[in-house]
């Protein structure tokens, strides 16, 4: 006994100093000193005071010089949270509100969901004690609807301006609002002290803009002013600060070290596959630093990847010194953290990034960068109301924004995977968004915050008349409004509710009425994720084979639901049998035998649960069709009706929509099959000026026919109508194709 006694004690104190974490007080003591270094760290004092002094504030700010980690736990720290308020700090993307408040909740040594916490659609990390809190964009507009005034928020800070997305632009219009209301209330409050009097100008306000609406809401809620922060990487502040009335702007300087610009020589045909090969280039004749990769999606990245690690095991040992990470909006939060650990001692870190790491988020050790000059970027054609997501070239401020990630600790270098004769052709920035995309989500949203007046709402930039239109054409065709243009309760009221595009809501809604919300939950959640199979070039064949096992011939989101069914089942029951681990452990043997992206399913699964949680909210009740798949695709058809497509004589596809020519996608079940009438939920441009452009995750719809007078009752209206105008064109169609080809056919035997 005696000679185990100190083995005890040195065991016992060794787990008390380290408080279970290993070196933890080294770790703190690491990022204080971090969080001294950074470029901000010197005006602190400066930044608070002109936050005090000014209701509206633009900084701008070189990207890692600190401002997003930094500026909210400064103001936390002044004192900004009386009162049990709260910082809000919006991002236009997700994976940069999850990793910026994991990183300050680690700053500032709490644990993550209590003082600093995050919220993103689908995941909420937030508690009562929450003060600082990241979230993104869209959730902020969605808290709106519950909250109109914001009133739990001191200071709203929007990261990213520079951005432009969609929701960052509707967001600051809304917050222009909100400040003045909250302010217009603290005036009355003051200024008269007399409770009749004081109520008396609150209705004259009220009447002077009814879109603002109940004033008397604020009533004994304590609303204090709403201090508005707008962040921006790029230097064009003046468009938010005349947008805000001259607002001032501020600059915060940051370290940039020199970065050698290379260009190619000549152009090249396949980004991915030049992208490789200057890894490699940079690997082997190279000073050690990480590499920065810009690739477009999740696919490309994970293609990539496996690309790389097949080149590595043909290197000698010695070479093979290179690591992977990867970072994209859908990677689950958990592994997004990976990014920023360092590579092993001697190893160099390859990190393959979406423009996630453009400017939201700053990974440290970079040396070099490589920027194939491409990025995603959605599309929309007002006149046809076909929206798309495009490979475009990216504008000239972010090819530039790209390379300076290079040199950020030291001196770097850029490879732009293009020569330099292009790089004279971008466009000096980008286009809004909300000049590009369908507005009829957001128009949804500001139609349930009371905002009638779509087109006279005070836009930052004013999306195009014509894009407004069509949608609200496309909201009153789904019975989202009525037909005086207001929000139609109770459909439209429960669409606002759902944080999915509103043809997805309305699916969910009608499924509920035709009991067969159980697998329209699933269709949406397996929709709502990137690429659930895939399809590798060198296993084609036995890719396809297994796909097979869950094909429905009637269409892919059938298929879909077979694949998530399939995997549950097989989940649940090795669950019982082995444990949650080890069932996850089989379900990735799984998913790889199916040629099935397991982090795609499992994140569906996560979506899933979610929706199923909120549908359940808004009353809907779920049940199932069972086999009877017919009301399932009725429904799919009354939702996706605008984005129905019939067949041809010649075989293609019209939109019908747009009219457009379309082909089914080779990876759709119903490519070799012949349905007369399909509705799609994706829409891919080709390249290829000769083939049409593609359809995704196509379903055939019923045909009009099959729909009954109950059915046109029940809700089918708008959908029935609107495919019976479809099938009286038709006819007129047929003719068009003979003469296109007798033109084609001609010029050929020239
Ligand atoms: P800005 O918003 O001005 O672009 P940030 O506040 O995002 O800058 O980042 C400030 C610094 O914090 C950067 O140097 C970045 O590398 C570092 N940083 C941010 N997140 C992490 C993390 N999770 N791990 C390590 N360093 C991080
Ligand atoms: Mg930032």
């Amino acid at each position: 006994a005696e000679s185990q006694q100190p083995n005890c004690n040195i065991s016992f104190k060794h787990n008390r100093n380290n408080n279970n974490k290993p070196n933890s007080f080294a770790r703190r003591q690491k990022i204080l000193e971090h969080r001294k270094s950074l470029p901000i760290a010197s005006v602190e004092r400066r930044l608070v005071e002109v936050v005090q002094e000014n209701d509206v504030l633009i900084i701008v700010g070189e990207t890692g010089s600190g401002k997003t980690t930094q500026i909210p736990q400064y103001l936390f720290d002044s004192g900004f949270c009386h009162d049990g308020k709260t910082i809000g700090v919006t991002q236009p993307r997700r994976v940069a509100a999850v990793t910026v408040a994991k990183r300050v909740a680690e700053e500032c040594g709490v644990e993550l969901g209590q003082k600093v916490g995050y919220s993103i659609r689908f995941e909420d990390v937030t508690s009562s004690s929450t003060r600082i809190k990241y979230m993104t964009d869209g959730l902020l507009l969605r808290e709106a609807l519950l909250d109109p005034y914001l009133s739990r928020y001191s200071v709203i800070v929007v990261d990213e301006a520079h951005e432009r997305t969609v929701h960052t632009d509707v967001l600051l219009g809304l917050l222009k609002r909100v400040q003045n209301v909250r302010s217009n209330y603290i005036k009355d409050q003051t200024s008269v002290g007399h409770k009749r009097a004081s109520n008396g100008a609150i209705l004259e306000k009220e009447n002077a803009d009814p879109c603002i609406g109940v004033l008397k809401q604020c009533q004994g809620r304590n609303l204090s002013p709403l201090k508005l922060i707008i962040m921006s990487a790029s230097l064009d502040a003046h468009v938010f600060s005349k947008y805000f009335g001259g607002a001032k702007a501020v600059r915060v300087l940051g370290r940039q070290f020199p970065v050698d610009v290379f260009y190619t020589v000549d152009p090249q045909t396949d980004y991915l596959d030049s992208a490789i090969v200057t890894i490699f280039q940079i690997h082997s004749e190279e000073a050690p630093g990480d590499i920065l990769v810009f690739l477009t999606g999740q696919e490309e990245i994970e293609s990539v990847e496996k690309q790389i690690h097949e080149n590595l095991q043909r290197l000698p040992e010695d070479k093979r010194n290179m690591k992977t990470v990867t970072i994209f909006s859908s990677l689950p939060s958990e592994q997004q953290m990976r990014v920023f650990a360092p590579a092993p001692a001697g190893f160099r870190k390859v990190i393959l990034a979406t423009n996630i790491a453009e400017t939201s988020v700053t990974i440290p050790g970079i040396k070099y960068v490589v920027d194939p000059g491409v990025v995603k970027a959605r599309s929309y054609d007002p006149v046809k109301g076909m929206e798309s997501l495009i490979i475009v070239p990216t504008s000239k401020a972010q090819a530039i924004q790209r390379s300076g990630r290079a040199g950020r600790e030291g001196p770097g270098k850029c490879f732009r995977l293009y020569p330099e004769s292009e790089f004279e052709k971008l466009e000096d920035s980008t286009k809004p968004e909300i000049k590009r995309c369908n507005l009829s989500n957001v128009i949804l949203q500001l139609k349930a915050l009371g905002v009638d007046d779509i087109f006279g709402f005070d836009f930052i930039e004013k999306p195009s008349r014509a894009a407004i239109k069509k949608s609200l054409e496309e909201l009153l065709l789904l019975g989202a409004l009525t037909d005086e243009f207001k929000l139609s309760d109770p459909v439209g009221r429960q669409m606002a509710r759902l944080p999915l595009d509103p043809v997805y809501s309305k699916a969910l809604i009608l499924a509920s009425q035709f009991k067969c919300l159980d697998e329209m939950l699933i269709a949406v959640a397996m929709l709502s994720v990137e690429s659930i199979f895939y399809e590798p070039r060198e296993k084609l064949d036995e890719a396809r084979t297994a796909k097979k096992c869950f094909a429905s011939s009637e269409g892919d989101h059938l298929t879909l639901i077979n694949v998530y069914r399939t995997s549950i089942e097989l989940l649940e029951k090795r669950k019982s049998e082995v444990g949650k681990d080890k069932a996850e452990k089989v379900m990735r043997k799984w998913c790889k035998e199916n040629f099935i992206n397991s982090r795609s399913l499992r994140h569906a699964r996560d979506i899933h649960s979610q929706i199923r949680r909120l549908v359940e909210q808004i009353g809907l009740c779920i049940s199932s069709c069972g086999d009877d798949t017919l009301q399932f695709r009725r429904c799919l058809a009354a939702a996706f009706f605008l984005n129905a497509a019939l067949k041809q004589p010649d075989g293609t596809y019209r939109a019908l929509a747009s009219g457009e020519v379309v082909q089914i996608h080779p990876t759709s079940v119903l490519f070799r099959t012949k349905a007369d009438c399909i509705i799609f939920n994706e829409f891919v441009k080709t390249t290829n000026k000769v083939s049409p452009p593609l359809l995704c995750q196509a379903g055939v719809a019923v045909f009009i026919g099959v729909l009954t007078a109950k059915d046109i009752d029940c809700g089918f209206a708008s959908a029935s109508r609107y495919l019976l105008f479809a099938f009286e064109i038709r006819g007129h169609d047929e003719i068009i194709p003979t003469m296109e080809f007798k033109k084609q056919s001609s010029v050929l035997l020239e």
